[in-house]
This record gives structure tokens, C-alpha cells and sequence, in this order.
């Protein structure tokens, strides 16, 4: 599908498909930068588990990572790959096709 700026030239978005957990450090930087909402801070147990981050149990939080949270709010401005310090996000020309699986 070909995507044009304001005043017409080619634009080619690159949208955020995956964020990499184990390279994550969870720093934010990426979400101050999208207004779209498109990622979430989560916090992780030691167990690997998300753990709210909302409340007062910090104690069992064992790192913090950034997660996909509305893919398709994804406008493809670049900007949360332009500020990774881990280049742990991929990003693709053409939106994630979500999967039908599950569906009856
Ligand atoms: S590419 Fe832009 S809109 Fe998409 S997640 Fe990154 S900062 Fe947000
Ligand atoms: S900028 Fe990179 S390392 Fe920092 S929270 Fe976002 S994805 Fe994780």
C-alpha cells in the first residue's frame, strides 16, 4: 500500500512488530516518544511472570520490560527505534497480519 507525507512524497512507515524481552532493560525511552500508546511498561517476577505496576508490591518485581500493547494504533514514525539504547525492537513495512488462531 504506498503512503505519501503531507505534501504528497513517498513515505514508507516502518511499524513496531516485536520488542525482544531479554534485551529490553526497560528504560521508557520508547514510550515517551510514541503517542500512540502502541507499548506498556510491565514489570516481571522472578519467575518470569508480569506483575502489576500500578500498586505498592514493588518487592516482587524483578525487572521491568516494555511490551506491545496496541499494535495496530502503530503509525510507523521510526521514533521508539531512533531512542532504543539495546536495539531490541523490530519493525516491519507492512503492519503484523493478526492471527484468525482461536477463532471459531
Ligand atoms: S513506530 Fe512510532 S507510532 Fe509506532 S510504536 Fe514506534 S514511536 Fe510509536
Ligand atoms: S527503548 Fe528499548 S530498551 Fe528501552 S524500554 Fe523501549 S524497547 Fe526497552
Amino acid at each position: 500500500m504506498p503512503h505519501a507525507t503531507r505534501d504528497g512524497r513517498s513515505w514508507q512507515p516502518e511499524f513496531l512488530v516485536a520488542i525482544d524481552a531479554k534485551k529490553c532493560i526497560g528504560c521508557g525511552r520508547c514510550f515517551k516518544v510514541c503517542g500512540r500508546a502502541v507499548m506498556v511498561l510491565k514489570g516481571l517476577n522472578d519467575e518470569g511472570e508480569f506483575v502489576a505496576l500500578d500498586d505498592d508490591e514493588d518487592e516482587e518485581i524483578e525487572k521491568k520490560i516494555m511490551v506491545m500493547n496496541d499494535d495496530g494504533a502503530c503509525i510507523g514514525c521510526g521514533a521508539c527505534a531512533r531512542v532504543c539504547p539495546t536495539n531490541c525492537q523490530t519493525h516491519a513495512a507492512q503492519a503484523p497480519v493478526l492471527s484468525a488462531a482461536g477463532a471459531d
